[in-house]
């Protein structure tokens, strides 16, 4: 065991002072970051436990919600509000993990809980460029059953495993941000990076920044919103693939729509290609296939997982047809 120090902050200014700018690490409910401290991919000197900042979820003017950074995962999927107004969010958190994992882990500590890609964790055997940067990647002619087929590159091919996140990319949702300076809100969407050469750095948070809170905008077509997710067994298992959608279908057309995949890319993977091919199209199943087609043109599958490509396309569209209610 590497020694560290454990301390619990009782406010966001606690926090950031204890952090020091980023020579602690914030621990919300360690579901993530105790396993990672046990294989010593994680080495932080300092704890600051935040469980006990904010975990409240309240509405905003207008019918949006912000969630405490603390908020328990079982209590956002439990939440009323969520459940009738942004059913893709409840669905999504509770197909992830299980019931004790969510009862734990933190909103905050799901945005930043890092990939599940073999190799990352074989720290004695596999050479991983996320976990020591110019390394090399071992997953690239390796097992890559479970790995990226959007948005990767020659340095890393890995997923990132929340399904929580793949429901407020759909949903437009924004991270709000504090350091010792100021506050700042990042889109979810743009605050996961793809990997680049540098697959270490996984999000746009600076040292020591803590996320308070994470908001969802006013979104009334959420309301016919779902979470699918299609993995190797019935629970307790990462994605395969997972499509959260939400649409809007007035006189059998599109008006809006909202679509993010999951256990396909380095972030949670806004689709945006197959929306703009949606809409002012007719809610027919040739239109969500043909936008699932426009999505995925650009996927490029690993030697084990082009499944992924073909499984993306068909859930896309299944999701579609279903929240259309099965159009022909
Ligand atoms: Fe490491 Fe990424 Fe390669 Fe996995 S895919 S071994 S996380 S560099």
């Amino acid at each position: 065991m590497i020694p560290f120090s454990f301390t619990r902050a009782t406010d966001p200014a606690a926090a950031l002072h204890l952090s020091a700018g980023g020579a602690g690490k914030y621990l919300g409910g360690g579901t993530n970051l105790v396993d990672l401290m046990r294989e010593t991919i994680e080495r932080p000197a300092k704890l600051i436990d935040v469980t006990a900042l904010s975990d409240t979820i309240e509405e905003t003017a207008g019918g949006g919600l912000l969630i405490g950074g603390a908020a328990r995962n079982t209590a956002i999927a439990e939440h009323r509000l969520i459940r009738s107004r942004f059913p893709v969010l409840s669905r999504a958190i509770v197909a992830g993990a299980s019931p004790q994992i969510r009862n734990m882990a933190t909103a905050a500590g799901n945005i930043l809980q890092r990939t599940r890609c073999a190799y990352f964790y074989d720290n004695e055997g596999s050479r991983c460029n996320k976990r020591e940067p110019h390394q090399g990647c071992d997953a690239l002619e390796g097992f890559n059953r479970y790995h990226a087929i959007l948005g990767a590159s020659s340095s890393c091919v890995a997923t990132h495993p929340s399904d929580m996140c793949v429901a407020l990319a759909a949903l437009g949702a924004v991270v709000h941000l504090q350091d010792s300076d100021a506050e700042r809100t990042i889109p979810l969407i743009e605050f996961h990076q793809l990997p680049g050469d540098r697959p270490d750095i996984e999000s746009v948070t600076r040292p020591g920044e803590l996320i308070t809170a994470i908001e969802i905008p006013p979104l009334p077509m959420a309301v016919n919103s779902t979470y699918r997710k299609v993995r190797d067994r019935a629970s307790y298992a990462f994605a395969l693939v997972s499509v959260a959608a939400a649409i809007e279908i007035k006189a059998g057309v599109v008006r809006e729509v909202r679509i993010a995949l999951g256990g396909v890319a380095h972030k949670p993977w806004r689709a945006a290609k197959a929306e703009a091919a949606l809409r002012g199209k007719p809610a027919i199943r040739a239109s969500f296939a043909a936008a699932a087609e426009a999505e995925l043109a650009d996927a490029e599958p690993l030697t084990h997982n082009a499944f992924k490509v073909e499984l993306a396309k068909r859930t896309i569209a299944a999701v579609l047809a279903d929240l259309s209610g099965d159009a022909a």
